[in-house]
């Protein structure tokens, strides 16, 4: 379901002036004019998603306050809030596809104006320094970059970072995107991670037409891989385990569609295809995949399962010069690169949108694979903050 305009969301609450404190690192962070922001969020791995209000800092110089609109609902927002990657800080605040209009910005900001139109993915800073940073692979920052929500967050006095699933967030100017008006905002908001995270690795191996790309598992992540490379002029298999997904498949513009335990049709695969986007969510046996691939090609994962993968068969790698690598997200100036493309293309994500008291089942439908094939979270339906902030 793609809705039409968006409802702007309740206006985040102004505070009076409060003192400057001193965090752990020993600088000074002035709270004066936080405001208060109503955001839904885990207070423990097993409490569900549950309304909060969190304090968001007042712009500094380089900051871009905005104000959320919609944001996407990512597995990794389930497998963090769940404490399925280890140890969190809670409470946590999820949320890393962030469609919002700008409604303030720090005195050094001449490239965001209020009121436009922009996005926030998943990071919203990294050192900016070492190579990684300087060839625009922030998201490989060899200091580790600082994550949307659950990361310490350097620059601002050790705090931690606390997503999209609420009315504003503040972010430094360098990790904002700007998202083209043509786009559906509700629609676009699951770019900011589902699609640079396929679209990055089909660049890398540069993807063009003539090349077939496979994408297993037709969930967030991998309906983006089927459009972003039909876009790019590929040809698309798609490996699902659900066979309710044939007919869905085609419609996004697959070519083929193959049972991955249909032992016959993958053998019918065997040797026909370039690059595979892998973007399962849970553990897999990757071996039959790699017979799909041709001399060269390469398999990049994407899915980071909580438990442990079975082994790949080195044999299966060697014998025709298979790589298999991983990816993580895009840098920023890709991230502008891809959302460019999305509109010079005309793509965007699939969306159910839902209200933030259906968060909870919407989480629980999408582990289950029912959702075709982003939920995003209308943020004009956080409410308003309390008169204390949670976090
Ligand atoms: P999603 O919407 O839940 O989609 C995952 C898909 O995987 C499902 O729709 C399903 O497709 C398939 N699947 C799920 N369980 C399976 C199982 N037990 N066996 C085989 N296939 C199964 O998730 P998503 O948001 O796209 O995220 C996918 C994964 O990527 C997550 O682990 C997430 O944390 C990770 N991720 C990584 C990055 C990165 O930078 N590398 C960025 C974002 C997300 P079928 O029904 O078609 O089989
Ligand atoms: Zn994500
Ligand atoms: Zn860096």
């Amino acid at each position: 379901m793609t809705p039409g305009r968006p409802v702007p969301p309740p206006l985040a609450k102004p505070l009076p002036a409060i003192a400057t404190e001193e965090n752990t690192s020993g600088t000074e962070v002035s709270t004066a004019d936080t405001r208060l922001a109503a955001a839904y969020g885990a207070t423990a791995s097993d409490s569900g998603l549950v309304p909060l209000t969190i304090a968001r800092r007042a712009p500094k110089e380089d900051d871009v306050e905005i104000a959320v609109e919609f944001c996407g609902l990512c597995h990794s927002d389930v497998h963090a809030t769940r404490g399925e990657w280890g140890s969190q800080s809670y409470p946590l605040v999820p949320g890393h596809e962030i469609v919002g209009r700008v409604s303030r910005v720090g005195s050094a900001v001449d490239d965001f104006a209020p009121g436009e139109l922009v996005g926030v993915g998943c990071m919203v800073d990294s050192c900016r320094e070492c190579d990684s940073c300087l060839d625009g692979l922030e998201q490989y920052c060899e200091n580790g970059m600082t994550g949307t929500y659950g990361a310490k967050d350097a620059r601002n006095g050790d705090a931690i970072t606390q997503g999209g699933y609420s009315t504003s967030i503040v972010v430094d100017r360098r990790y904002v995107l700007r998202v083209p008006e043509s786009l559906d905002p509700a629609a676009a908001a699951p770019l900011l991670c589902a699609g640079v995270t396929t679209f990055s690795p089909l660049r890398h191996f540069e993807v063009e037409e003539g090349d077939v790309v496979g994408v297993i598992g037709l969930g967030g992540l991998g309906h983006m891989a089927v459009k972003l490379a039909k876009a790019m002029g590929a040809e698309v298999k798609v490996f699902t385990t659900s066979e309710s997904k044939f007919a869905a498949a085609r419609e996004l513009g697959a070519d083929d569609v193959i049972l991955s335990r249909d032992e016959a049709a993958m053998e019918a695969a065997n040797r026909s295809i370039d690059v595979i986007i892998d973007t399962v969510a849970a553990p897999h046996d990757l071996n039959p995949y790699f017979r799909t691939l041709r001399l060269d090609g390469a398999l990049f994962q994407l899915g980071l399962p909580s438990e442990a993968m079975p082994p790949v068969n080195p044999g299966a790698l060697i014998r025709r010069r298979i790589a298999y690598a991983g990816s993580l997200i895009g840098g920023i100036a890709e991230t502008q690169e891809m959302l460019d493309f999305c509109a010079e293309h005309g793509v965007v994500s699939d969306v159910e949108v839902v209200r933030a008291d259906q968060l909870n089942e919407a989480y629980d439908r999408m582990v289950a694979g029912d959702v075709k094939y982003r939920f995003v979270l209308d943020a004009s339906t956080l409410g308003s903050p309390s008169e204390r902030a949670d976090v």
